[in-house]
């Protein structure tokens, strides 16, 4: 398999190539240069495989030209029941008997983010040992992206993770759950400022390429391919699970706040998956819902970027984006610079509505935002019919499934995290407090690591110089 980027002027790269990089050169980002197609067939065949048989299937015409045995070796110790909780990974959970969770939070920080980055963890180390060369990932995290990382990369050789967050400003969740690892190869970053200036900090030690250099800096952000065709696994399993019948529509809601997910979904939709809508659900950052209904793609600045309750949803821009409409517009590199180069530089959006690819994108994808309200209210009434309760994230997607909801046609909903890291909504629907898994119950006792630092790119710079 070959990649090339959205923006039309990269080298033809190999998988091997672009795992450790971020943005293509050109700016844009990097995609398969054909999608492997599954006919009904195969689908047949792959319903009876364990989830890291069907990872294999998947992934295999992805990773090329990488070993067969070692390629299964990497997903048998990655998928397995001691890091997600049981031998099928990822799990079918009714609310009623038209809505199912697709239990993908199962890992070990109890968000769907777990499912690719414990993989990438493994390919990099992989990547790292045949070339002899270290990493130092360096990342802000607001909450769940970096405590994924971490879980990802602790322990793995040839691999350090500085890790920034905001002091102060995680759920205690969260902050007990990052800084009470102790693997020598973690460096937790705790940053007196806000997240936005976790990741200024960030941009400003990227930017200087001569200390990226020589450091051999690197991130992990969403962008990463590899992030999303992992991710691309569990909507197989999902749909060949939740089917009798293989071929048999389902519609699937996406809690969205980067496009990654979602862009999993369309993927495994274009490799032949018989997924009917897929149904995108916003929080009150609603970029991609404005663009659903509209086709006028406006990101939003930090200024105007909303704190919510379900946290992992607040984003300005979406930054995978890009990929679906190059994607939907006929993979021509020109209309993507004219979009994402010109006109979003010039005029801060732009309009898609005029387009014949906006109507069927509007086929394909339906979108819906949710609020404060209709979460609380959401987690109050599911918690009531069902017993179960779900995360605020799982809760938007929820919401907007049931306005979407077609008879006769099932619907999944990826729980894209548990309730026990959100305590605070959970207490104000249901007035008790979310119960977390039996191995996280001494989290909040456990002794904490972690350097407080001030919003200072010269003090980072030191401290990095200083531990690699
Ligand atoms: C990251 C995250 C999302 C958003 O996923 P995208 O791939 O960025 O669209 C939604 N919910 C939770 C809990 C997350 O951690």
């Amino acid at each position: 398999m070959k990649y090339l980027s959205t923006r039309g002027e990269a080298a033809q790269r190999t998988f091997d190539d672009i795992l450790l990089e971020g943005l293509s050169p050109d700016g844009g980002l990097y995609l398969p240069e054909h999608y492997p197609a599954f006919g009904l067939g195969d689908l047949k065949r792959l319903q009876r495989l364990s989830y890291p048989e069907l990872a294999f299937e998947v992934l295999r015409p992805y990773l090329a030209p990488m070993e067969d045995a070692t390629l299964r070796r990497l997903l048998e110790a990655t998928y397995d029941a001691a890091t997600f909780g049981s031998e099928a990974v990822v799990r079918l959970k009714p609310l009623d008997a038209h809505i199912t969770l697709l239990g993908v939070s199962e890992g070990p920080t109890l968000a769907f983010k777990d499912m690719a980055m414990q993989l990438l963890g493994r390919l990099f180390e992989q990547a790292l040992a045949r070339t002899g060369q270290h990493l130092n990932i360096l990342g802000a995290t607001s909450g769940d992206t970096g405590s994924a990382a971490e879980y990802a990369m602790r322990g793995r050789r040839g691999i350090r993770v500085f890790m920034l967050s905001p002091f102060g400003k995680m759920s205690p969740f969260q902050t007990a759950q990052m800084y009470s690892l102790d693997d020598p190869n973690i460096h937790n970053i705790a940053v007196q400022d806000v997240f936005d200036t976790c990741q200024d900090m960030v941009k400003a030690v990227s930017a200087d390429l001569a200390f990226k250099r020589e450091h051999q800096i690197g991130t992990i952000n969403s962008i990463n391919w590899a992030r999303v065709v992992a991710q691309v696994v569990y909507y197989f399993a999902g749909y060949l699970r939740a089917v009798d019948a293989v071929g048999a529509p389902v519609d699937v809601t996406v809690p969205s706040g980067n496009f990654g997910n979602i862009l999993a979904a369309h993927v495994a939709r274009r490799m032949g998956l018989p997924l009917r809508r897929l149904v995108l659900a916003t929080n009150e950052n609603n970029v991609l819902d404005e663009f659903f209904r509209t086709g006028v793609y406006r990101p939003r600045v930090p200024a105007e970027t909303r704190q919510t309750s379900s946290p992992s949803m607040d984003i300005s821009k979406a930054s995978n984006f890009e990929r679906y409409v190059f994607d939907m517009l006929g993979c021509d590199p020109a209309r993507c610079r004219a979009l994402f180069e010109d006109a979003l530089v010039r005029d801060g959006q732009f309009d898609l509505s005029g387009d014949p690819a906006f109507a069927r994108m509007q086929q394909e994808i339906v979108s819906g935002a949710s609020n404060h309200a209709a979460r609380v209210a959401t987690i109050r009434a599911e918690w009531e019919r069902s017993g179960q309760i779900i995360d605020p994230h799982t809760a938007d997607g929820v919401k907007v499934a049931r306005d979407k909801l077609e008879v006769g046609v099932p619907m999944l909903v990826v729980e894209t995290a548990l309730a026990a890291k959100f305590a605070d909504i959970i207490v104000e629907a249901t007035g008790q407090p979310p119960q977390g898994p039996e191995a996280m119950r001494d989290l909040a006792l456990r002794a904490q690591r972690f350097v407080v630092m001030p919003s200072d790119v010269d003090a980072l710079k030191a401290y990095i110089t200083a531990h690699t």
